[in-house]
Parts: structure tokens; C-alpha cells; sequence
């Protein structure tokens, strides 16, 4: 038997719609390095995100779940949205480490505009105890501001991130919200079971 302690990749997000920048991103990352499994935790409604801005977390919580559903990998986590109000990530990952047994190692994947937010996060300095973080880019983000604060963080919060290289992936969920507010397709931007729920329900049509 090898090493048997288990590697958890965590992505949280609004995930208003989860399209196949996220899930691409999780699955680079978790290839990379060896993760047994990726949570993806929609939010709850978000503090700086006024209710009719962010869509029920229900719908949210249901289009992550017909995302991951064919990722054995994967696993949605309602774990925010059956919080009342915001759940900070300090408190999820109090939560999760009273899950999952002792000595299991989270990596909290973000992209380089959470990377460059970061020290706002509440109580930022106990979170950077309960998680390892992977960083990766974001298109409209310079090498430069990315890898400056990489460094920075290293060196001054003793946060253990790593950074990892992926092809860049110019997608995310307000390009799919303004093409179906104007009436445009969405295939392939998001998943087939994603496009089909938001249909289904009508969703950012207006
Ligand atoms: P919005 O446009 O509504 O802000 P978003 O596409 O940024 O949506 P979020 O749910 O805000 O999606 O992001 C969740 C996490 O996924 C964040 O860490 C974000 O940096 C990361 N992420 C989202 N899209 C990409 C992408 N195309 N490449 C790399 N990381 C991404
Ligand atoms: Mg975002």
C-alpha cells in the first residue's frame, strides 16, 4: 500500500452557470497532482452581490450537478448553499476538515483574480492554514501582477500555493449570461446537461 492519505481538490465559485473553464481547470489540476477527488462548492449569496444580481442557489447548486455527473472524480457540495445567508471559506473549511479524516490534504483551486483578492478574504490567515492553494491564470491578468504576488504571499503568510501553467481559457460566466441574454448560443461553452437545465428553466433570459 502506498501513501493512503487522501488529496482533495476544492473549487468554489458562483458557479452562475459552472461552464467548461471550471471544469477543464479542475480536471488539469487534479491530473497534475494526483488528486483523489474535486469538490465544487457553490456559494451562498455572496455579500458584495445584491439577491436579484446572483441567481437562487438552488439552480446554481443544480447546474453544478449536472456538470460533474459524468466525473467519477468530481463531487457537487451544497455544503455553502444549505448555510442560511453567506458562508465564509474559513467556516467551509472547518467544516471539512471535521469531515474528512485527520491528515487529509486540501488544495483550494483558484484562478489569478481570486489569486490577486486573496488577502481580503475573512479571517485570510487561518484559511491559509487549513488549505494548500493552486493558483492558475486567467486571461486579462498580467505574468507579472500573477506571479509578484505568488511571491509575495510565499514569502509573507507563509501560505503554501503552488502555481500551475494551463493553456489560457478565455471563458467565464458573465460572457455565458450576456450571450443568452442576447440570444446567442452557448454550445460547448458549457455542458450539453448545463445548457439544457438553463433552458429548461429559463434562466438569464432577462
Ligand atoms: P463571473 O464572471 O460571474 O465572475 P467566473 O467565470 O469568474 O464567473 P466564478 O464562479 O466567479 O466564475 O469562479 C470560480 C473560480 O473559478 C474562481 O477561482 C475563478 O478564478 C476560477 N475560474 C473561472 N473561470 C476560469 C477560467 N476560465 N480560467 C481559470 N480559472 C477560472
Ligand atoms: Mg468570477
Amino acid at each position: 500500500m502506498g501513501d493512503t492519505l487522501l488529496k482533495i481538490g476544492i473549487c468554489g465559485g458562483t458557479f452562475d452557470p459552472i461552464h467548461t473553464g471550471h471544469l477543464a481547470v479542475a480536471e488539469l489540476v487534479r491530473c497534475e497532482y494526483g488528486l483523489d477527488r474535486v469538490l465544487f462548492i457553490p456559494s451562498g449569496m455572496p455579500p458584495h452581490k445584491s439577491l436579484e444580481d446572483v441567481t437562487a442557489p438552488v439552480h446554481r447548486l443544480n447546474m453544478v450537478k449536472c456538470a460533474v455527473g459524468s466525473n467519477s472524480s468530481f463531487e457537487a457540495m451544497a455544503i455553502e448553499i444549505e448555510r442560511s445567508g453567506y458562508t465564509y471559506t474559513v467556516d467551509t473549511l472547518k467544516e471539512l476538515h471535521r469531515r474528512y479524516p485527520e491528515g487529509t490534504e486540501f488544495n483550494y483551486i483558484i484562478g489569478a483574480d481570486v489569486l490577486l483578492d486573496l488577502l481580503t478574504w475573512r479571517n485570510a490567515r487561518e484559511v491559509f492554514k487549513l488549505t494548500d492553494f493552486i493558483a492558475v491564470m486567467r486571461p486579462g491578468f498580467s505574468d507579472e501582477a500573477f506571479n509578484k504576488r505568488l511571491a509575495e504571499l510565499k514569502r509573507e503568510y507563509e501560505i503554501n500555493i503552488r502555481s500551475f501553467e494551463i493553456p489560457l481559457l478565455d471563458i467565464s460566466s458573465t460572457f455565458i449570461r450576456d450571450r443568452i441574454k442576447a440570444g446567442k448560443s452557448v454550445k460547448y461553452l458549457v455542458k450539453e446537461e448545463v445548457e439544457e437545465y438553463i433552458i429548461k428553466n429559463k434562466l438569464y433570459q432577462q
